[in-house]
């Protein structure tokens, strides 16, 4: 089930787009970043410049996307998408850049990905809006250079770390999203529930806000699901029970842990007595690839404090003992 990844399918973009925040005051929770670009974009509207580039970091489905389309309804401009993969000749990236109109947004999502002679294309682009374009191969080759209109690029990373030391240098604002609270998420949920139509009661908010491990996205699908459930089994009111029956029909539990999840856990307490025991081992007692293990479960298992990377192996936590009902061993942790 990928019903709690942090990640979209192109078919879940579309189911996106009708709870997407258009302008900043609806954009909930991340009150600094919030504040913080809503002074870069007005003190940009005044001189009628646009504003520096903007640097988006944090984990996936924190609306990375929906920031980037908001700056450009802010700004009242056009908006051009592209991400790092998708660029692979920077013969692509000139083609984009030199069509931008003046003030238009450029999106490049995942940007640490981005080819190396695409990157250097858009550091002249960023500084002095004008690139390089190079034409012919060998001793004859030359440089043409073209003007580009003065735009604002947003770029998009879930791994900010992975940027060059002249790219990030290049963003006059960077602004890191953190995971949401899960009073925030119950905001969230009541806003998508009201433009969705769905009635929704406060307790019902908290309870699918509590599985959603912090994250927007999976909070919006959370809701879709639990919306299904709630038109096709019962009175269409989205409640506490409606959404625990539905949760538990998708295998969702309480702290948002899915199947694989708990298999992982309860592989390292019952089998392991709690470990230590090797990623390698595990992952077989699973049956999964320790790729998956180390990446899809135990991200989330590790911010959920349920279990601890040692450099003797992973360890169960006491609470992962007790989130799984069981009575954890004494003095074993630390
Ligand atoms: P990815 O990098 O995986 O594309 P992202 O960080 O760009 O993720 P978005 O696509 O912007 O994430 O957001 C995911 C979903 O969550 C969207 O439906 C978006 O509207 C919603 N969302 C994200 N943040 C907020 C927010 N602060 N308020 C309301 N809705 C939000």
């Amino acid at each position: 089930s990928n019903l709690v990844s942090a990640y979209v399918s192109e078919a879940e973009r579309d189911a996106e787009v009708s709870v997407r925040p258009k302008r900043l005051d609806e954009f909930i929770a991340q009150h600094r970043v919030r504040d913080q670009l809503d002074l870069l974009l007005q003190g940009a509207m005044r001189r009628g410049a646009p504003p520096d580039h903007i640097l988006l970091s944090g984990p996936p489905g924190l609306g990375k996307t929906t920031l980037a389309n908001i700056v450009a309804a802010e700004l009242g401009t056009g908006i051009r998408v592209t991400s790092g993969p998708a660029i692979e000749r920077s013969g692509d990236l000139a083609a984009i850049l030199t069509s931008l109109a003046e003030g238009d947004v450029l999106f490049i999502d995942e940007i640490h990905r981005i080819a190396r002679p695409a990157e250097e294309l858009l550091y002249s682009a960023m500084e002095d809006f004008r690139v390089d374009v190079v034409v012919g191969k060998g001793p004859g080759a030359t440089a043409i250079p073209l003007d580009v209109e003065p735009f604002t690029l947003v770029g998009a990373t879930t791994r900010s770390g992975l940027l060059t030391g002249p790219m990030r240098d290049r963003f006059g604002f960077v602004a890191h999203l953190d995971f949401y609270a899960p009073a925030e998420l119950e905001a969230l949920l009541r806003r998508s529930a009201r433009i969705l139509g769905v009635p929704i009661t406060d307790e019902g908010a908290a309870e699918i806000a509590g599985r959603s491990r912090g994250t927007p996205r999976i909070a919006n699908r959370l809701l879709r699901r639990v919306r299904d459930f709630a038109e096709v089994r019962a009175d269409g009111v989205v409640t506490v029970e409606t959404a625990r029956a539905a949760l538990t029909v998708y295998d969702v539990d309480a702290l948002g842990l899915d199947r694989l999840d708990r298999a992982v856990l309860t592989a390292l307490v019952d089998s392991f007595r709690g470990g230590p025991v090797g990623l390698s081992t595990l992952a077989v007692a699973v049956g999964e690839q320790p790729d998956t293990v180390e990446e899809v479960c135990e991200p989330f298992l590790v911010r959920a404090g349920l279990l601890a990377r040692t450099p003797r192996g992973r360890v169960a936590t006491e609470a992962a003992w007790h989130h799984l009902g069981r009575t954890p061993p004494n003095g074993t942790f630390g």
